[in-house]
């Protein structure tokens, strides 16, 4: 499932259009900066690629940008540290996130043994499961290496 950008451009557009709110192209470079990047990344740094697209982008605008696409499903953020975020595109398919508390580094994993375990438990609740978080903290390997 590898989607274009055309594709993201016309999700936005329909939750826009539907919610009776005004189109605004900055969201879209975010959606952009986001969509050209293999990265998670911070708002700051979602900040300096959106504004290659768009100069007069603003960081405050880049905050409002992303907790809406994140409210309408379009990205998703990993927490890190005591308050920050890290923000990627949501692309369909679904992973769990290492966050190194050395330098801030994010290692996707995806285990099939573990998504199962987890329905397994949810099922014994009589919980329907629909989505998960996972995020183990800890330290990278080059992190571990120079600590000792
Ligand atoms: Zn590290
Ligand atoms: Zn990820």
């Amino acid at each position: 499932m590898n989607y274009d950008f055309s594709d993201y451009q016309k999700r936005l557009k329909n939750i826009v259009k539907s919610k009776g709110l005004k189109y605004s192209s900055q969201r879209e470079d975010i959606l952009k900066a986001l969509y050209n990047s293999e990265e998670h990344l911070t708002p700051e740094e979602i900040y300096s690629k959106a504004k290659i697209y768009n100069k007069n982008i603003g960081l405050a605008t880049v905050y409002r940008a992303l907790s809406f696409l994140e409210s309408e499903g379009l990205v998703n953020s990993i927490s890190f540290g005591t308050d920050a975020k890290k923000y990627e595109l949501n692309r369909g398919h679904h992973h769990d996130h290492m966050i190194c508390l050395g330098c801030g580094k994010i290692i996707e994993f995806y285990e099939e043994e573990l998504e199962k375990l987890q329905e397994n438990i949810a099922k014994k609740q009589g919980f329907k499961l629909i989505t998960h978080e996972m995020n183990l903290y800890g330290l990278c390997a080059d992190c571990e290496k120079s600590e000792d």
